[in-house]
């Protein structure tokens, strides 16, 4: 039986052919190291359990929404001396976006809710490029990490395998954790030059330079406790943007 029609992968055509989906979410991650504890899959885990859980809040609330399977490799141009992280270009995420674009029109879906995982992925240009390719989709993306104010969650909430992605892995996936003592402190070197080190000058990192064990932040203080409750705060606040999202035509998403 399937209970679970807001998750294409684990739907049959039987169910899926009659159901009139407003919005497709599509998590996207990356695979790539993640200190010493973590798995190489960690982002994929994440997008995609933070996807199926706020469809399945807004599913019950009346929202109908599927979820497409994850896209497993994200841009990783600054590690690719780090062994076997998978670095997908840009331009090549873009051509995924497309056809997957492409896809959701011809049945009617108009809303594309991308689910995001990793720092390195950048959407908003694709967005734009999106609008005048598909003008008749609208496409946006949620990087969840950064919904609601991760300092109330976490010691230190940590940017690559830290607190924050230690602690959420921690409820999601425990099984494939090694023990923190394990883990590398997630040392984070910054740039020399002081507006790149204020930030205001952009550059890529090169992540080999940046830390020694490919963490940023420390993970010492993650517990499972921490990232159920901020994986709760988040996947509420996304079931209640999926519910208002499908609610509201396209041609209305602005005030009066
Ligand atoms: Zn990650």
């Amino acid at each position: 039986m399937n209970r679970k029609p807001y998750i294409l992968a684990e739907s049959t055509w039987k169910v899926v052919k009659d159901i009139n989906y407003k919005a497709a979410l599509l998590p996207w991650g990356a695979t790539e190291a993640h200190n010493y504890h973590l798995p190489y899959a960690t982002d994929n885990y994440e997008s995609s359990y933070v996807a199926s859980e706020s469809a399945r809040i807004a599913w019950e609330k009346g929202a109908k929404t599927i979820v497409l399977p994850c896209i497993p490799y994200g841009v990783n141009t600054g590690q690719m001396d780090v062994k076997l992280c998978m670095n997908m270009n840009p331009s090549t995420q873009y051509a995924i976006l497309k056809d997957v674009a492409d896809v959701l029109l011809r049945h009617n879906i108009r809303k594309l809710v991308i689910i995001n995982s990793h720092g390195g992925n950048n959407f908003k240009n694709m967005i734009r490029e999106l609008s005048v390719d598909h003008p008749s989709l609208f496409v946006c993306s949620i990087d969840w990490w950064r919904i609601g104010n991760a300092e109330k969650y976490f010691d230190e909430p940590g940017d690559h395998a830290g607190e924050l992605e230690t602690s959420v892995m921690m409820h999601i996936q425990p099984q494939l954790l090694l023990p923190l003592n394990e883990a590398g402190p997630g040392r984070e070197k910054k740039f020399k030059i002081k507006g790149l080190k204020d930030g205001w000058v952009t550059s890529q990192r090169q992540w080999t330079k940046v830390t020694q064990d490919t963490g940023v932040g420390n993970p010492i203080k993650s517990n499972s406790k921490k990232g159920e409750s901020f994986l709760t705060m988040t996947t509420q606040e996304i079931a209640e943007f999926l519910i208002q999202l499908t609610k509201t035509a396209i041609e209305d998403l602005y005030d009066a």
